[in-house]
């Protein structure tokens, strides 16, 4: 959260203009800072990262199938499915648990009308290969960049690639509105569908040509996003500090697993996943979550279970065969993670999970 008084000062005017949402001028600002910032063509801003993914996949009036993966947090599956789209769901590599572009083309038929990758943890999916893909089958691509606030690839922000990406300003991301979430893309044409959309497909005053939700960010929310903006560098970099730490602290030892850094990729550090192979280290993924979270260690199994088992799901679809993303979804951990997380809390954590790990070798 930024300071208090920032935060005050910020939003004194709304007292004054008593312009509450509606895209107002908070709105206007924060779009116009998150374009810059982002690296890309255009921002629209929405009330949450998931209306913003499920209006924009409503906006390119998508129909028939979509390939994605299950290895993600439930609102890329529901987004999908709540278009009336079906998804077709596409393993992981083990590598960076993004999509296995290798098998892609399999999945294609003549049904396929996108693909819905995830930049899971902020790591960059292998946009060149989608993109080759995307062109030869003329497949639309819609990146899920919930975590990837900030994250540049080869010089470029990450929302440049593909056709249009979703962000997410949850409390609990990067950088966040409160609540909040945004559209970016390349081709100015998007503006005033999604415009249209969040707002109740109001054109005018008495022209409704959208079946449009409701879906706006206020200025409240936007006032936030404008005072955090002013910090996120020096977040990222205090988050890169504890980044750093987890590997010296967890690097090297027997059946745990962190995923290596990408080549020129520019992070966030959003999140530190750990992988546990229980064949190697002695102790299951749900074992160390147990015993850590007995120490006061809150870790989270992120993403787990697969969207893919979900209840709601499982009279639904196929499941489709995705064993990589299920081993993965069964011995993964995400650490604590935030900017003002010690070093002597970080040093804590790596000693009881080195702990929990001799005793059961013993
Ligand atoms: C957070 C998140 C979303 C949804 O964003 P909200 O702003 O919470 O609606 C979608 N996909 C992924 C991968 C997320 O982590």
């Amino acid at each position: 959260m930024p300071p208090l008084e920032e935060y005050v000062d910020e939003i004194k005017t709304l007292w004054e203009s008593h312009w509450l949402t509606n895209m107002g001028v908070k709105h206007k600002e924060l779009e116009k800072q998150l374009t810059q910032y982002l690296k890309v063509s255009y921002v629209s801003l929405f009330s949450n990262g998931h209306m913003a993914l499920e209006l924009l996949l409503q906006a390119l009036k998508l129909q028939g199938e979509v390939i994605t993966t299950p290895f993600t947090f439930a609102s890329t599956t529901h987004a999908i499915v709540r278009n009336g789209l079906k998804p077709i769901y596409c393993d992981i590599s083990l590598k960076d648990y993004t999509i296995d572009v290798s098998q892609i083309e399999d999945l294609i038929t003549e049904n396929t009308c996108a693909i819905i990758p995830i930049h899971v943890y902020g790591h960059v999916c292998d946009v060149k290969e989608i993109s080759r893909i995307a062109h030869k089958y003329n497949l639309k691509v819609i990146y899920d960049a919930a975590h990837a606030f900030g994250v540049e690839y080869d010089g470029q922000g990450i929302g440049e690639y593909g056709d249009a990406s979703m962000f997410s300003f949850h409390a609990t991301k990067v950088f966040n509105t409160i609540e909040g979430g945004a559209v970016v893309y390349k081709e100015q044409n998007l503006e005033k569908e999604l415009w249209g959309l969040k707002n109740f497909g109001i054109k005018d005053e008495e022209t409704i040509d959208k079946i449009g939700a409701n879906a706006k960010l206020n200025e409240l929310q936007a006032a936030m996003g404008i005072c955090n903006l002013r910090h996120i560098n020096e977040e990222i970099k205090k988050r890169e500090i504890c980044d750093n730490k987890y590997r010296e602290r967890l690097g090297g030892i027997e059946g745990i697993y962190i995923c290596e850094k990408q080549d020129n990729v520019k992070y966030n550090y959003s999140y530190f996943p750990v992988l546990f192979d229980k064949s190697k280290c002695g102790v299951s993924r749900n074992e160390i979550y147990r015993s850590l979270k007995e120490k006061g260690i809150f870790t989270r199994k992120y993403f787990y279970p697969l969207t893919s088992n979900f209840e709601c799901y499982k009279k639904l679809f196929i499941t489709g065969n995705t064993p990589v993303a299920q081993y993965v979804s069964d011995n993964i951990l995400v650490m604590p993670l935030y900017a003002d997380l010690s070093e002597e809390e970080i040093d804590y954590i790596c000693e009881e999970i080195k702990l929990i790990i001799t005793k059961a070798c013993k």
